[in-house]
């Protein structure tokens, strides 16, 4: 059995658990080492109970509960050789032995299970994203992810359950407040997924096999929940995909953990 659990997902903090009945991870901690041990409780995992925390890069929202979790539940920490250069001044002492390194494209085995890290496309030092393979089970965290690269296209197909970023809707960020050159990043081809183009990369991987969708990393300022999940279905529409029958998408929710899917 797979459990797959977005714990917090949004600009403000990412989170994800995934396990099985032998192995319990966490890709990203990023918000505080409280926040995420009380939603991993209500899903009924304890932190001391983890294997370790895969770090997808060294941006706050990703990192800013890792090294307190590390230290006060003994927990490895796994991040590419980039990513820990990165972060080092934001982590706190990590002691050696829970210092791992990961390698983009390199799968690595933990107990029952696969995970392997994959490029992304982001203005970070080496940022990744993460397939786990679990029995026949493929599930795919993708979040972060300027533009749908080859690499990440190859990456989340297949998967049985993604998690996937619909960062903004374009329009509301170009209207929006932030300032011109931080539009222009969150827009460029090493920045921030836009809805639309979460959908048009969901329509051209699409396959019998991708069943649940999680569109998760959304900007607080310049989406909303119903405006991701309207452009989303709103481009599987017009491909022929039928959102509830071909594919179900639920937003990842922001401060709790969504719903558990158990397969
Ligand atoms: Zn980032
Ligand atoms: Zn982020």
């Amino acid at each position: 059995m797979v459990r797959f659990c977005p714990i917090v997902s949004g600009s403000s903090g990412n989170s994800t658990y995934i396990g099985t009945e032998y192995t319990h991870i966490l890709i990203d901690a990023g918000v505080s080492g409280k926040k995420i041990q009380d939603g991993l409780n209500a899903i009924n995992i304890e932190c001391g109970a983890l294997d370790g925390i895969f770090v997808t890069h060294e941006h706050i929202d990703h990192i800013k509960g890792v090294g307190i979790l590390s230290r006060r539940f003994d927990l490895p920490v796994y991040a590419t050789e980039g990513t820990w250069e990165a972060m080092a001044g934001s982590l706190g002492d990590i002691s050696r032995k829970n210092r791992k390194i990961i390698y983009g494209g390199e799968k690595l085995e933990l107990n029952d299970i696969y995970i392997k890290p994959f490029e992304i496309p982001h203005d970070a030092a080496e940022p990744v994203g993460f397939s786990v393979f679990a029995g026949d089970f493929k599930v795919t965290v993708a979040t972060d992810i300027g533009h749908a690269s080859e690499c990440v296209k190859e990456n989340i197909a297949d998967s049985d359950v993604l998690l996937l970023e619909a960062n903004h809707d374009i329009e509301m960020l170009k209207r929006g407040s932030y300032p011109y050159n931080l539009k222009q990043r969150i827009l460029g081809d090493y920045g921030h997924m836009a809805n639309i183009n979460a959908g048009r990369l969901l329509a051209e991987i699409m396959s019998a096999r991708i069943k649940h969708v999680f569109l998760g990393h959304l900007s607080a300022e310049n989406n909303t929940p119903e405006i991701a999940y309207r452009s989303v279905e709103q481009v599987m529409f017009d491909n022929n995909i039928k959102v509830g029958k071909d594919i179900n998408i639920q937003l990842a929710r922001r401060n709790f953990p969504s719903q558990c899917l158990n397969f």
